[in-house]
């Protein structure tokens, strides 16, 4: 028999008004038609969207493809299936007994799919907020663990940086071209150091500077 339900709120410090959502949430689609697949579809969704928003709020530095992959690490499947072992979902999941004997990796998703579904639930239980909280509490050491901010400073910050510590002059950046509009303006930045040189396009000086400084980087890693 499982542990009884409420154990498992004290564990995710989380009460449901409505534990009816988290038995949904628990019970695979080997058990019954009323299983937790719609659930997960939804919980993914919410996962996606906190740990962007937290990521957004947090890496001002950072760019979209930086912020991409650190979410993509802490969504993806593995990752929750570790947490869902710290949690010991295991022990609440209802799974048909064909399901129990199955492979690991089977087993690996099943859980991190409980645990997605387990988010839609408490979203659709105590709201957003409530969902928030249960999942940056969750990922809190996965959190703390990510690249420091400084890591994620701007392009042009990083090479500055960079170039300080190696004893190399700092980079020169020049505007090559200004195109269109003077409404609709790109800007054709270059930035040159000892070593390299890249240019790049931004809808702003500005926007071409950082691009150009983040090849730049690239170049000389
Ligand atoms: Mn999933």
């Amino acid at each position: 028999m499982n542990p009884p339900l409420s154990r498992l709120c004290a564990t995710l410090d989380y009460g449901f008004q409505q534990p009816a959502l988290l038995e949904e949430a628990l019970t695979h689609r080997s058990v019954s038609a009323r299983n937790n697949e719609r659930l997960e579809f939804l919980g993914d969704a919410l996962l996606n969207l906190i740990i962007a928003e937290y990521l957004f709020q947090q890496y001002p530095g950072a760019s979209e493809g930086e912020m991409s992959r650190l979410r993509a690490s802490l969504v993806k499947g593995e990752t929750l299936a570790e947490l869902a072992r710290g949690l010991k979902l295991g022990d609440w999941l209802r799974m048909g007994p064909g399901e129990l004997k199955s492979g690991s990796f089977r087993r690996e998703s099943i859980l991190s799919d409980t645990l997605e579904a387990i988010f839609a639930a408490v979203y659709l239980d105590g709201g957003f907020v409530a969902c928030r909280d249960l999942i940056l509490r969750l990922y809190r050491d996965w959190l703390a663990g990510l690249v420091s901010a400084s890591e994620l400073k701007d392009p042009k910050t990083r090479l500055q940086e960079h170039l300080q510590a190696h004893q190399q002059p700092l980079p020169i950046y020049n505007v090559l071209e200004i195109r269109g509009e003077p409404h609709l303006q790109s800007f054709v930045v270059e930035c040159v150091t000892a070593a390299v040189r890249a240019v790049a396009l931004g809808s702003s000086r500005r926007k071409a500077e950082q691009e150009a400084a983040r090849q730049a980087l690239e170049q000389i890693r």
